[in-house]
């Protein structure tokens, strides 16, 4: 376990050390990486960090204190309602990220309903399966109860199935714009209609969609209609550190009127510190992810928008070609935009194992996330890619070439015993016996690799034991090393 050092150091020394610790993360820059970091290139990039730089120790929790982070945020905000065709009426905050702005936007439902709907003592929520865990999060935090309602074969949210989850105890319903897993825009039209009837509020999820579809659009591509245009959407969120290119730490939540936004707010003034107030969930907050925001949505204009996601659409279409043309896999569902998951063609021929794939892609460097229900591969593609693309349709095909079909009971004894070591190395001592257990006897042997993992989860007896396993190993990664 660490200690605070009883000596002090050399700034040289720590900068050197802390260079040291990063050589084993994923090395973004090159492309290989397909969440996480969204990379513009290194002039955007140096601009972000010297933006950054600048209000580094600058607070937004006071504004009065600092007009010029008030001016960035409320600027910021306006533009992106500008985008997304906000009403005159509309108001809206910066926050951390996407998930803050989810938490808030559910938050201030729930105040919404207190005030408008006092009968309703158990708020309820319908999303589609594939919406964001924020949304979970935030209900876990706020006491509402969600419906998740399967979505159809396009992937999009099914309309009549959540309207029919709706009961009295309904507050909100939520689209995507699109839905991470797949990159699909929710009929968000059909759900606003739904919304009016029921007199509920309705959430389009725009956080890895708003400041990318409205340029897609722009550049000819189809894109449903889902902001503030459809009647019945109430709130929007967008994050501006994904497609907006910015630092860490941006994010919008917009509401269509002012009333909304209120209930947001948090105010205590019995405090024997002052009188206290605040807009959302942080107290202290990062003057410098609000500068590098502003930066560069001004340094890039809508022009500069359109130039990169015109790159980037191509490269998705390049990409959606040459993968349609390989066998054993294919593109998920229809994307609206450039966001979109690799699964198994179960259309002639063998169908590829997906999660095996992604280890096989991992081994050759590149970075993608494993989902799940239908297994898949997740490609956020974005400006970084557009010039590693070539080398990771190489890597994929070959990849493919050492991919097969196989399952726990079709696995070689070795390749077994190889994988659940990699499950022991990260998992407590009796989460592990209990999965053991479970699956038989197992040996030691580490590989580098978790199609294992995914396979024996998928394997697991009850869904219950499944949290219990995640919730031991968050507790071991959030244990300090030996
Ligand atoms: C990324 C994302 C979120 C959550 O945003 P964070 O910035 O990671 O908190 C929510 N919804 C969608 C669709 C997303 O892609």
């Amino acid at each position: 376990m660490a200690a605070l050092p009883r000596k002090q150091s050399r700034p040289d020394r720590i900068l050197s050390e802390l260079k040291k610790a990063r050589k084993k993360d994923v090395n973004w820059k090159d492309g290989k990486v397909f969440s996480l970091v969204f990379y513009p290139g290194e002039e955007i990039y140096t601009l972000l960090q010297q933006a950054y730089q600048l209000f580094f120790s600058e607070n937004g929790l006071n504004p009065s204190a600092f007009p010029s982070l008030r001016k960035f945020e409320t600027d910021v905000v306006s533009m992106v309602g500008s985008l997304l065709h906000a009403p005159r009426s509309f108001a809206g905050s910066m926050t951390s990220g996407g998930t803050e702005s989810i938490l808030l936007a559910v938050y201030t439902a729930r105040e919404w309903a207190r005030e408008q709907r006092p009968k309703i003592t158990r708020p309820e929520m319908v999303v589609a399966e594939s919406a964001h865990p924020a949304f979970d999060k935030a209900a876990h935090y706020f006491g509402l109860k969600v419906h998740h309602i399967p979505v159809k074969d396009d992937f999009r949210a099914d309309v009549p199935a959540m309207e029919a989850a709706i009961n009295k105890n309904t507050i909100l319903l939520v689209g995507s714009a699109p839905q991470y897993p797949q990159g699909v825009v929710d009929p968000i039209q059909e759900l606003g209609q739904i919304a009016l009837k029921h007199k509920i509020l309705l959430h389009t999820d725009a956080c890895v969609g708003g400041m990318m579809l409205p340029f897609v659009r722009k550049l000819g591509y189809h894109v449903p209609d889902f902001d503030f245009k459809v009647p019945g959407v109430t709130s929007l969120s967008v994050d501006i550190h994904k497609y907006g290119y910015a630092a860490k730490g941006a994010s919008v939540v917009l509401y269509r009127n002012k009333a909304l936004r209120r209930k947001q707010f948090f105010v205590y003034t019995g405090w024997t510190g002052g009188i206290y107030g605040s807009p959302g969930v942080l107290g202290t907050r990062a003057g410098g992810s609000i500068a590098a925001a502003w930066a560069v949505m001004q340094y890039l204009g809508e022009e500069g928008y359109l130039k990169i996601n015109r790159e980037v659409m191509q490269t998705v279409s390049w990409l959606q070609s040459e993968i349609h043309a390989l066998p054993g896999i294919r593109i998920l569902g229809e994307p609206h935009g450039t966001v979109m998951s690799i699964g198994p063609d179960y259309s002639g021929g063998e169908a590829a194992d997906i999660y095996q794939l992604g280890d096989e892609l991992a081994v050759r460097g590149w970075h993608l996330d494993k989902q799940q229900n239908p297994a898949s591969l997740h490609l956020t593609v974005n400006y970084a890619h557009t010039a590693s693309r070539e080398a990771f349709l190489a890597d994929l095909k070959a990849a493919l070439l050492r991919t097969r079909k196989w399952n726990w009971h079709t696995l070689s004894t070795k390749m077994q015993i190889a994988l659940a070591k990699g499950l022991a190395g990260i998992l407590p001592a009796s989460a592990f016996a209990r999965l053991s257990r479970a699956q038989g006897k197992l040996g030691r042997d580490v590989p580098r690799r978790s199609a294992a993992m995914y396979g024996m989860m998928g394997a697991l007896p009850r869904e219950g034991d499944l949290d219990q396993l995640v919730l031991d190993f968050l507790d071991k990664l959030y244990t300090p090393e030996k």
